[in-house]
């Protein structure tokens, strides 16, 4: 009845993600990113689904903090970016949202302001990702400055690491160092600090991150953040899988050039299968001939560029493809990963960036 392309959402497999998060750091709680419609996957439907096991949630703005709220979801919501105008300061109390604060302004607000019922915050400290945060010098000040605020009746201490992913980087030793010696002092002067520290890839591979307050978001959706296989990405479950159908097949002669721009010209003579699926799908434009797509669950590669609508691939190699014949971009056994290393991307992206026409199915 309708075109074959859609991604299927395996929400059993997000689960398994969030309860091996959860095993990594068994004291401390999850903090499960769903910003930017949970990397393409859904955020109302993702955030559901994870009620039961994630403590808290985090998204990148207000809007998306209400669309969790009018799904029915009760727990904490975490503005990553805290507060962009002052409108929402009152709004986030009043909705019990939580939020970071990374500068001068966001301070003085908050200081300078009553609000109906008071707040958590997240004072975040730049520890070498010089992104947002406040320097590791001022941490001690704006946490007694925050803590003497009728607003704010608990402050969270929080840094992002920018290289957790690469293994062999001293980078982040050195983050942990600085954020834990610019808070000593907060921590000898109280005994109730609560530290927020890891991604995912800091909560799989570096110990030393796990925290009262993880934050995991890309392996919740089953991809490994690390740029080199790892052991430990093995135990993720892919949550997003991208399927299309062959809808055409023919052989072409030696020669003879595929798609636009003619940049695909058989070798010898080819068998080429047509899938429905193209970049206004949310296919890369930017994959290369020779990425791997699965066809029946087999090995094919692209050949020539990519539609708005369709793809074309070099199935030669293997037995009867025929018109109807499954396949997959991505997902369950073809890692969004792979695929986006043929594409100058990665997995991130490539989920994220699926556009609204993409029908999308969830399945338990
Ligand atoms: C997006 C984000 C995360 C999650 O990162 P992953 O690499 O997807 O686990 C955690 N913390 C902050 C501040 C973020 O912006």
């Amino acid at each position: 009845m309708s075109r074959p392309t859609k991604i299927v959402i395996d929400l059993a497999a997000l689960k398994k993600n969030c309860h091996f998060a959860q095993s990594l750091s068994k004291h401390g709680k999850i903090v499960a990113v769903v910003k930017a419609d949970a990397y393409g996957h859904g955020a109302t439907d993702i955030a559901l689904a994870l009620a039961k096991d994630a403590a808290m949630f985090a998204v990148s703005s207000i809007e998306e903090a209400l669309v969790l709220r009018d799904s029915g979801i009760s727990q904490p919501v975490l503005l990553l970016e805290g507060c962009f105008s002052d409108d929402e300061y009152q709004l986030a109390a009043r909705h019990n949202f939580e939020i970071v604060i990374h500068n001068d302004l966001q301070l003085n607000y908050i200081i300078s302001h009553s609000l109906t019922s008071s707040l958590t915050v997240w004072l975040k400290i730049d520890s070498g990702m010089h992104r947002l945060g406040i320097s590791p010098n001022k941490a001690f000040q704006y946490y007694q400055q925050l803590k003497a605020t009728d607003s704010v009746d608990k402050v969270i201490l929080t840094t992002h690491l920018a290289s957790a992913d690469c293994l062999d980087m001293g980078y982040t030793e050195m983050q942990l160092e600085r954020f834990i010696s610019s808070i000593q002092p907060i921590i000898d002067s109280s005994d109730d600090v609560e530290l927020s520290i890891a991604n995912s890839a800091g909560l799989m591979a570096w110990p030393d991150s796990r925290s009262d307050w993880n934050r995991p978001g890309i392996m919740l959706y089953g991809l490994s953040p690390f740029a080199e296989p790892h052991s430990i990405a093995e135990k993720l479950n892919p949550v997003m899988t991208f399927q299309s159908e062959v809808i055409a097949i023919r052989t072409i002669g030696k020669g003879e050039a595929v798609g636009y721009g003619s940049t695909w010209v058989a070798e010898q003579d080819a068998v080429i299968a047509t899938v429905a699926v193209g970049y206004g799908d949310g296919y890369p434009r930017t994959a290369k001939s020779g990425t791997p797509v699965l066809v029946n669950g087999k090995r094919a590669t692209l050949a020539g560029r990519v539609s708005m609508d369709m793809i074309s691939l070099d199935v030669t190699l293997l037995d009867n493809v025929e018109v109807g014949d499954k396949v997959e971009l991505w997902g369950a056994n073809l890692s969004a990963n792979e695929v986006a290393s043929w594409a100058g991307s990665i997995g991130y992206e490539l989920v994220t960036r699926m556009p609204k026409r993409t029908r999308r199915e969830f399945i338990d």
